[in-house]
C-alpha cells in the first residue's frame, strides 16, 4: 500500500496507535470513533491512503462500502438503534477532520438531534471497548 508517515489513520492501520479494531480484510480496516457522536459510532476505512473521495480508487470506495455495510448489520444488531447514517465527509465545511478517506457508520436515535458538522467529544474509552468487543461478537 501507500501509507502517510503523518496520516493518523495509517498509523492505526500499522499498529501504531491503540483503536478498538472491530475488523479487517485485505483492503479495509473499521473500529470506533473515539469521538463518538452516538453510541456504537464506528469508522471504516481503505488500507489505501487517499485523502477524499477525489482521490480514492474506485477500488477501494469499493471495498469501503462493502465493509461499510458489513459493520452497519453487526452495529444494528448489538446497538438496536432508531436509525443508521453511512456518512462521508470531504472538506472544511464538511468538517473532514482527517484527510484519510473515511465512512462513518452512525447510529441515529430518535430526537437525537444530531447534525451533519456535530462537535467532536470525546467518548468514556471502557465503554467504547465494551461495546467493540459486543460488535465483533455480533459480525
Ligand atoms: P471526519 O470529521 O469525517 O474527518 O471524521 C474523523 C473522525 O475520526 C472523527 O469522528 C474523530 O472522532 C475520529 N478519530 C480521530 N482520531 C481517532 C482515533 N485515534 N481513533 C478513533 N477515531 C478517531
Ligand atoms: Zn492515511
Amino acid at each position: 500500500m501507500n501509507p502517510d508517515p503523518d496520516c493518523i489513520f495509517c498509523k492505526i492501520i500499522a499498529g501504531e496507535i491503540p483503536c478498538f479494531k472491530l475488523y479487517e480484510d485485505k483492503a479495509t480496516f473499521a473500529f470506533m470513533d473515539i469521538n463518538p457522536a452516538n453510541e456504537g459510532h464506528a469508522l471504516v476505512i481503505p488500507r489505501e491512503h487517499a485523502a477524499d473521495v477525489h482521490a480514492v480508487s474506485a477500488e477501494a470506495i469499493a471495498a469501503t462500502v462493502v465493509t461499510a455495510k458489513k459493520i452497519a448489520t453487526a452495529v444494528e444488531r448489538t446497538v438496536k438503534p432508531d436509525g443508521l447514517n453511512l456518512l462521508q465527509c470531504n472538506g472544511p465545511a464538511a468538517a473532514q477532520s482527517v484527510l484519510h478517506f473515511h465512512m462513518h457508520v452512525l447510529p441515529r436515535f430518535d430526537n437525537d438531534e444530531l447534525k451533519l458538522n456535530w462537535g467532536l467529544q470525546p467518548g468514556d474509552m471502557d465503554a467504547i471497548g465494551a461495546l467493540a468487543e459486543r460488535i465483533r461478537a455480533n459480525l
